[in-house]
């Protein structure tokens, strides 16, 4: 005699028993059918536990490194043209500083817990501090951050 199985079956991978593939459980043993897949799937997982990195960092502070990125980049452009760039262009730069390091600091929290990217915070945070070296920086952040997000 011979085991068949009909399309809408599968063998149980404990007792061998032919079942249902809808059925989630063996009605001969009790084991759960390898073949029951539940409607719609699970989650197709990244490439690292995401709840590793759960956070509550919210996914606004790109905003904060385009912003930062923006003000180093006009910093940057009025540096180059003019060499005094006033009490605003003092207030820019402190801003910028402390701004576009700390957004970093708090975006790659957020990306690192929402996607497969997994940024080297400290990396990110030197460069985006760094003179002139923060705009191509930012810059590449929040191209790579898009990359990966499929967000702004
Ligand atoms: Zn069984």
């Amino acid at each position: 005699m011979s085991e068949s199985k009909a399309a809408d079956e599968a063998f149980c991978r404990s007792c061998g028993e032919t079942i249902k593939r809808a059925s989630e459980l063996c009605p001969n043993c009790g084991v759960r059918n390898d073949e029951h897949s539940p409607v719609g799937g699970g989650p197709t997982g990244g490439s690292h536990g995401l709840t590793q990195y759960e956070t509550s960092v919210s996914d606004t502070w790109w905003y904060g490194v385009a912003a930062g990125t923006g003000i180093w980049l006009l910093l940057v452009i009025a540096s180059a043209t003019t060499s005094d760039l006033g009490a605003a262009g003092g207030l820019l730069v402190l801003i910028g500083w402390v701004g576009l390091p700390l957004s970093v600091y708090f975006d790659t929290r957020y990306v690192r817990a929402s996607s497969e990217w997994d940024p080297n915070v400290a990396v990110w945070v030197v460069l985006t501090a760094v003179w002139f070296l923060n705009v191509p920086a930012g810059a590449a952040y929040l191209y790579r951050r898009h990359r990966v997000l499929g967000e702004p």
